[in-house]
């Protein structure tokens, strides 16, 4: 027999969602009459915007003739998008980004663990707490930690843990660490990093020779003109920044499949001499080997966002889900119940009422108002104690998950 990828071991078995599914399919059994909705799971329900099925169909019929067929494509995605984003995301905004510093993929949660690839062993690995779990379990795969203590969290890695107090953003850590990860808009929380304290994170890295990897997947549903939308607009994050997109959440691209992610030039690790190597060269070869590219078709219709048409569409998509969220905070505040988050992000982060756990809430929840949310704890131990509803649905399930929440909730 081969031997196996042991840190796969090391993966805390009953994973969230799995975990969540199981109760819901147990309470429907045993409640087969009750209409569950659901507002657990990050994936968008709105259909793809016009602007980007026109291309996508033009972008068939072009692989229907030979004089615009199309095979491989470049490993790095076409210039057409490329440029697009570099024009459209980063340069329009202030910021230093030239399209060959730009790699189009099949999505940003690939991104986020493939990018490991070009990390050694033995670096220390910062991630906040409570996070999107990609961050934790890709470091575990990749052998960057011990095993999972007895609380969830695993030897090795440094949680920086976010609270309420500070808005669940996180300040840099007192020790030094090689790699930081950062989510700003949020999944869980749906709370914003300031100016200020990306510009600390930037100095911290510039001091400790670390890597921050941001993730702006979310970057879309800002609407405070004075949070940035790229970790380019803070000045010197060239030197120490990944950025990770996706059209994910921006352009109902879930299913689609497309993101895309900036490695400037000018950013650098080093090799056990402590020579620098440039981390554009290293993801450059290691998406060459291992990735063949998106498909044109996808690429077309991502393209598509970008166009006047597209951008008005994606827009109206965006305020969709930011108006579900307005919905839920008008319905939470009613009932007098804490909510983070669903300003500048499609998440709703909510304290747990009397002191409830994140999964008794979950419970309460589903048993008295056939409501489906994600347990916090499921996102870290700094979740505990709070809940997250997702803000992708349709308004006519929003409004009643809201009814029936105030219904049971609200104090007469
Ligand atoms: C949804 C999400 C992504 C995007 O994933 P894709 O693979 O591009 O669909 C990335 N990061 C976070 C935090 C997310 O919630």
């Amino acid at each position: 027999m081969a031997a196996i990828n042991e840190n796969y071991l090391k993966l805390k078995a009953g994973y969230l969602f799995p975990e969540i599914r199981r109760r819901v399919v147990a309470f429907e059994k045993e409640n087969p009459s009750a209409r569950v909705i659901r507002m657990g799971i990050g994936d968008v329900t709105e259909p793809l915007p016009a602007a980007v099925r026109q291309a996508m169909h033009q972008a068939v019929d072009d692989l229907g003739r030979h004089e615009t067929f199309h095979g491989y494509g470049p490993e790095q995605g076409y210039d057409f998008l490329r440029e697009a984003i570099a024009k459209h995301d980063f340069q329009a905004r202030g910021c230093e980004v030239a399209a060959d510093e730009i790699f189009v993929s099949d999505g940003s949660k690939c991104d986020c663990g493939n990018i490991l690839d070009i990390f050694g062993p033995g670096n220390v690995v910062a991630i906040t707490d409570p996070a999107y779990p990609v961050y934790v379990d890709t470091n575990v795969m990749a052998g960057h930690t011990g095993e999972a203590k007895e609380n969830g969290e695993y030897d090795g890695l440094v949680y920086v843990t976010t609270k309420a107090e500070t808005n669940f953003t996180a300040e840099p850590p007192s020790q030094r660490v090689d790699m930081a990860y950062l989510c700003s808009p949020n999944n869980p929380t749906g709370t914003v990093m300031t100016r200020p304290l990306l510009e600390r994170w930037v100095q911290y890295a510039k001091a400790n020779d670390t890597v921050l990897l941001f993730d702006a997947a979310y970057e879309a549903y800002i609407t405070d003109p004075a949070i940035v939308h790229s970790i380019y607009e803070i000045p010197g994050a060239r030197d120490v920044a990944i950025e990770f997109r996706s059209f994910s959440k921006l352009a109902g691209f879930t299913g689609v499949r497309c993101g895309f992610t900036v490695v400037p030039k000018s950013l650098k690790g080093r090799t056990k001499n402590g020579e620098a190597v440039e981390l554009h060269k290293l993801w450059h070869r290691r998406q060459s080997t291992k990735f063949n590219g998106v498909s044109y078709i996808t690429q077309r219709g991502a393209a598509a966002v970008y166009t006047d048409e597209g951008r008005a569409q994606v827009r109206d998509l965006v305020q969709f889900y930011l108006a579900n969220a307005a919905i839920i905070r008008q319905s939470m505040s009613e009932i007098g119940l804490t909510m983070y988050g669903g300003v500048n992000a499609p998440y709703a982060w909510i304290k747990t009422p009397d002191g409830m756990s994140s999964w008794q809430f979950f419970d309460y929840l589903l048993k008295n108002c056939h409501v489906v949310g994600t347990p916090g704890s499921g996102f870290g131990a700094a979740g505990e104690g709070y809940f997250r509803l997702s803000c992708f649905n349709s308004r006519k399930n929003v409004e009643e998950a809201m009814r029936r929440i105030l219904d049971k909730l609200k104090k007469p």
